[in-house]
């Protein structure tokens, strides 16, 4: 089995972008005769359903960011009764007061095919064993890929995050082939499993489809080598239902978007202007199926690139880069823009382990940054001298990378705080005293 949904997912983009059109003047209509808040901003903007014949007009659309989500708050985006819906689930408040989606049931049908997209191009059929360890509940990464497994017919465990040991022996037990979780989890996964004496080749993953927070190439190398498997990405947010908004392939060159539900455009931040392909900008996704929460020219605040070069897998689809996180993820420490993505990306280059906290203050109107790395137990040393000088080494390649230097602090093995979902990497304690 090579795609789930052959025809759509290789269909020739001009066909694709009519597809595109097609839905997206129903679905203004939609959304304009159903959800008064975003009529009175295409009000604003002189624009009504009239003016959009197609793809080409979407410009002339307002946008909808996360403010506007929250104001509407809880029902304000409601484009069905409620009566038509079946489910809720809110995002995991990572960066601030959560923000609360609605689903019919063919919405849940549709959010769960791009999921079981992502699982066939991960390599995965009916034979599979899929562990599922994303939370299950209000977070959609449990369900998502749940329901997605249960599309492509593999065998569900629907464990959901932690309990670490259980996932092991699980894992072990029912030889599960295929797992899913946030990359950070993952890792965890990896180092337990270590622990207990397992070599990668002693369980019989052979996949993780890993997403729901920003992870480095060189994170990638290392989950692969510590569960003897191939990592694919995963991107979606609980605004365009959840995972699987994109998804990689045995390419692994970036993230095809499912755009027969989504049209994808990239902007400029700042000016809100549409920018060409292979730029890099924010991401902004237009549902075209939705219909309870449809959400027209939505912000992500995901900073990435889109490439429509063709992909040897044989999908047609527009791919996105890894996003590097989000605007509001960049730090501007003395002037200079930081994503913890490049500090990630040197630690794993010198050989540390993905367990590290940055933190980010401001002393005497200057900023401080501070990387805490852990140090794994072979490179443990109690020797003044050669921790110093390992701090030297690492703080001279953070530098190389970043332009600022940061002050080193490598700490005891065990001693940062693992995540079994989303990981929490920095502390910014400017925000505090603002
Ligand atoms: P919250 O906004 O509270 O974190 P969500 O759970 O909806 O709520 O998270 C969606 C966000 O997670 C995305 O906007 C993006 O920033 C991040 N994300 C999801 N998948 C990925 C991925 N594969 N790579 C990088 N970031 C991701
Ligand atoms: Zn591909």
């Amino acid at each position: 089995m090579r795609y789930f949904q052959e025809e759509i997912e290789t269909m020739p983009r001009e066909q694709l972008r009519g597809l595109q059109s097609k839905k997206l003047v129903q679905q203004v209509k939609h959304v304009y005769e159903h959800v008064p808040y975003y009529r009175s901003l295409m009000e604003k903007k002189g624009v009504t359903p009239d003016d959009i014949h197609g793809v080409e007009d979407l410009y002339k659309l307002p946008f909808l960011s996360k403010a506007d989500l929250r104001e509407t708050y809880p029902y304000g985006m409601l484009a069905v009764p409620l009566a038509d819906c079946v489910r809720i689930h809110s995002t995991s408040g990572t960066t601030g007061k959560r923000v609360i989606a609605y689903y019919t049931q063919k919405d849940i049908d549709l959010w769960e095919d791009c999921c079981a997209r992502a699982i066939v191009a991960a390599g995965g059929s009916k034979e599979d064993v899929v562990q599922v360890c994303y939370g299950y509940g209000l977070f959609t990464g449990g369900s998502g890929l749940h329901g997605g497994s249960h599309k492509v017919g593999c065998l569900t465990l629907p464990m959901s995050s932690g309990n670490t040991e259980r996932q092991i022996q699980f894992l072990m037990d029912l030889k599960s082939t295929i797992i899913c979780c946030t990359p950070s989890y993952a890792a965890y996964i990896g180092e337990a499993l270590k622990e207990r004496g397992y070599k990668p080749e002693d369980n019989s993953l052979k996949a993780g489809i890993f997403g729901a927070e920003p992870w480095t190439e060189e994170m990638r190398r290392d989950i692969e080598k510590s569960l003897g498997i191939k990592a694919y990405d995963i991107y979606g947010l609980t605004e365009t239902s959840g995972p699987g908004v994109a998804f990689e392939c045995s390419e692994q060159k970036g993230m095809h978007i499912n755009e027969d539900h989504f049209i994808a455009e990239i902007i400029d931040p700042d000016t809100g202007e549409v920018l060409p392909d292979g730029e890099k900008g924010e991401l902004v996704f237009t549902s075209l199926d939705k219909e309870a929460f449809p959400l027209l020219r939505y912000r992500t605040r995901d900073i990435c690139v889109l490439s429509r070069k063709q992909c040897s897998c044989g999908r047609t689809h527009v791919r996105m880069a890894k996003p590097m996180g989000r605007s509001d993820d960049m730090m501007i420490i003395r002037g200079v823009n930081v994503f913890p993505s490049q500090i990630e990306t040197v630690l794993l280059n010198e050989g540390y382990a993905p367990n590290y906290r940055i933190e980010v203050d401001r002393v005497n109107n200057s900023d401080t940054l501070d990387v805490y790395v852990e140090l794994l137990p072979e490179q443990f040393t109690d020797t003044v001298s050669g921790i110093t000088k390992m701090e030297r080494r690492l703080q001279e390649a953070i530098k190389i990378m970043l332009g600022i230097s940061p002050v080193v602090h490598l700490v005891a093995p065990k001693t940062i705080a693992r995540s079994e979902g989303k990981a929490v990497r920095v502390i910014d304690k400017r925000k505090l005293h603002d």
